[in-house]
């Protein structure tokens, strides 16, 4: 199958509210322009430096998605164009984002990253520490970011029952916040679950937005 074919068939089974991050990590420019004339506008990719140069190379009608760790010093670089950040999880970074938003003039949408999975990982917030971030005075003060939902990885495993659970837990981490948090903004709104393989149950627990690499792409 070829770029264009696995992107219609994915589109095929997204219901119409649901955004596809086609995500190009690895992938080269061509393969990218291939996907871009079948239509995709949303790209998603998870290194600083090869976010720009492609931001740089390829036509700016594209929607450049970060959804890989970002470190504070380098915000910077993205800042001036990345439509979402997917990954965010701690108030510095928050606080960085805002500053360089700042400075370009701009406002940026960023989700936080939870930690939602069995498996051992230095990123991602629990529901604490997600507590103790939105409930800062400081977060008032930032401007130049919008929060616009959570995202999230599941366990890599065939058991299908933990992913599911595990992506319906993100969703009740979503609807929580939302109701504590965000009850009066209708901008916090997105829940960016589901990859290759497991995005369909992503999709049954709700999901907004799946991010989706080598079942369009070819593996990397
Ligand atoms: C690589 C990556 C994806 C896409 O993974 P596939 O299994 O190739 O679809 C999605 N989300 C994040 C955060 C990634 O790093």
């Amino acid at each position: 199958m070829t770029t264009t074919e696995n992107l219609k068939y994915i589109q095929n089974q997204l219901p119409a509210k649901v955004k596809l991050v086609a995500v190009s990590k690895t992938k080269s420019n061509d393969q990218i322009l291939e996907a871009f004339r079948a239509g995709q506008r949303l790209f998603g990719e998870n290194k600083v430096q090869e976010m720009t140069a492609k931001w740089h190379e390829l036509p700016k009608e594209i929607e450049w998605h970060y959804i890989g760790h970002l470190q504070t010093n380098k915000v910077k670089y993205i800042a001036p164009f990345v439509a979402l950040i997917h990954s965010v999880d701690s108030f510095k970074l928050l606080s960085a984002i805002n500053k360089e938003a700042d400075k370009c003039g701009r406002i940026i949408p960023v989700l936080l990253e939870f930690h939602i999975a069995e498996e051992e990982s230095k990123f991602g917030l629990t529901m604490d520490m997600a507590d103790q971030i939105l409930s800062m005075p400081e977060i008032k003060s930032l401007y130049n970011i919008t929060i616009s939902g959570v995202m999230g990885m599941a366990t890599f495993t065939n058991e299908l029952s933990v992913i599911r659970s595990e992506f319906e837990h993100l969703y009740q981490i979503y609807q929580a916040l939302k109701n504590k948090y965000f009850q009066s903004s209708d901008q916090f709104c997105e829940i960016s679950m589901g990859m290759s393989d497991d995005y369909p149950i992503a999709l049954e627990a709700g999901s907004t937005i799946v991010r989706i690499g080598s079942k369009i792409f070819g593996s990397r």
